[in-house]
């Protein structure tokens, strides 16, 4: 996604070609992309010539001798490019302008997310709620002023653009990362000291972007020509799963904050380590979380999450609207649950990956809400939710009484649930892990073993 640097970098290529140059009529393909009167926009753009182009945050304007202004936000996937007449390609276009030479500017979308305007150059539209720019920033205090009373994570904060105008989800990230502060933590609880490294970091990174013509990542490109070179410049956006380059004690992680993927070293940003436990059936996962909340951990069950889901009405009912046939009026029937789920294949693989998404958001809200502790998940499906990367360390446990321990329990499904933990991918997977707890012996033993487990995965850190 295109964000500050990308647009100065499309803003100073397209300055080169387009100063001086007179505008034709524009050719419209998706008039959802004008956001004012297209008449006006068409008849204004027509016969107007460009006398400079600035940009404000994300935004790119281009002013028009004695008409007025045009401004672009490419959002997702816009491209604007200066472009030869005959190269023009109809896939993805949303508009075009002609220019009194043999070229074109064309602005290509895929997504059909990005916006223009024409605007009399007075008028400031979109860009009357934009903040600051890091550059124009003169120090902590302006930040300080905005986010102290809010109880919104700082990476969301930094992500509105009436706060801080032009960092966006990638630069965020990047930003917090330099200042080790943590993603979820919240407005009012960053200090003078942190609010002032946000400030250093952004104004650093935005403009060692823009000098290295902004990133590249996924489709974007400042022109045809240019390509970006700050991707190789990023430290952890992008890069879950691999070793903090500060530390080299971690991997970097991934979770989301209010809908948009958020990177971190979990120690270098004091996010708290985190612990996932897994297993088969009965094997004494439960016991082993406990262990590990008895050594202050901050526990996290995700079998308990399904168990209150299913006794909150408002789940129920949305449940409901995409499984009727296990319920019965409004309450879910276990019974029904359970024979669809060893008979169905298909109603098993829908039913599962419905729970996950939502067991997926509430463990970023425990993460949130958890910041800077010590955590403990205990995920028994870890492996068929594809949530093996949520935590820093991965724990199995096993046990060769399962089965006794759960006629102990004297549950009534058995059969089924022995049935149904043969899917279970963990002995597939179970090379994966990092650590092994065996569950064949005595309590005292069992604490000996996790004791031994939480001093190795403290010991670095
Ligand atoms: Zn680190």
């Amino acid at each position: 996604m295109p964000e500050l640097p990308e647009v100065e970098t499309v803003k100073r290529e397209l300055s080169k070609s387009l100063i001086g140059r007179t505008f034709s009529l524009p050719v419209i393909y998706n008039l959802n992309c004008v956001q004012t009167d297209i008449d006006e926009y068409k008849n204004k753009v027509n016969k107007s010539k460009i006398s400079s182009l600035s940009r404000e945050g994300k935004f790119l304007i281009i002013h028009l001798e004695n008409r007025g202004k045009l401004i672009f936000h490419l959002r997702m996937e816009g491209k604007l490019f200066y472009e030869e007449k005959s190269k023009l390609s109809n896939k993805h276009l949303s508009l075009y302008i002609p220019l009194d030479n043999d070229y074109n500017l064309a602005f290509y979308d895929t997504r059909k997310f990005g916006v223009t305007y024409f605007l009399k150059e007075e008028e400031r539209g979109p860009l009357s709620n934009l903040g600051l720019e890091p550059s124009q920033i003169k120090n902590e205090e302006y930040l300080i002023n905005k986010i102290y009373k809010s109880n919104k994570c700082i990476k969301q904060l930094l992500l509105d653009q009436s706060i801080i105008a032009g960092l966006g989800n990638i630069y965020a990230d990047e930003v917090l990362f330099a200042s080790n502060i943590s993603p979820f933590k919240k407005g009012r609880e960053i200090t003078d000291i942190e609010a002032k490294s946000i400030i250093k970091e952004a104004k650093r990174i935005i403009e060692e972007a823009i000098e290295n013509n902004g990133s590249t990542i996924r489709t974007y490109q400042a022109s045809k020509k240019i390509h970006g070179s700050f991707q190789s410049f990023l430290k952890v956006y992008g890069k879950e799963k691999e070793t903090c380059s500060r530390c080299n004690l971690v991997k970097i992680e991934r979770k989301k904050i209010d809908g948009r993927s958020t990177y971190y070293c979990p120690h270098c940003q004091n996010v708290g380590i985190s612990v996932a436990i897994t297993g088969n059936i009965a094997s004494g996962k439960t016991t082993v979380s406990c262990l590990f909340k008895e050594k202050g951990y901050e526990l996290f069950n995700a079998d308990e999450e399904v168990k209150r889901l299913y006794s909150d009405k408002e789940e129920l009912k949305e449940i409901k609207k995409s499984f009727k046939n296990i319920f019965n009026g409004d309450n879910l029937d276990k019974e029904l649950l359970i024979s669809q789920m060893v008979k169905n294949p298909n109603f098993k693989q829908k039913y599962e990956t419905y729970i996950f998404n939502i067991i997926r958001d509430r463990i970023n809200e425990f993460f949130i809400n958890n910041n800077g502790k010590k955590k403990v998940l205990e995920i028994p499906l870890l492996f068929n939710a594809r949530m093996e990367n949520l935590c820093a360390v991965n724990i199995g446990v096993e046990s060769e009484n399962n089965i006794e321990f759960l006629k102990e329990r004297k549950d009534k499904y058995i059969k089924e649930k022995l049935f149904l933990d043969k899917q279970n991918k963990y002995n597939e997977k179970k090379h994966r892990l990092d650590y092994i707890i065996k569950n064949n012996s005595s309590l005292e033993d069992l604490k000996k073993q996790v004791e031994k487990v939480i001093k190795e995965i403290e010991k670095e850190l």
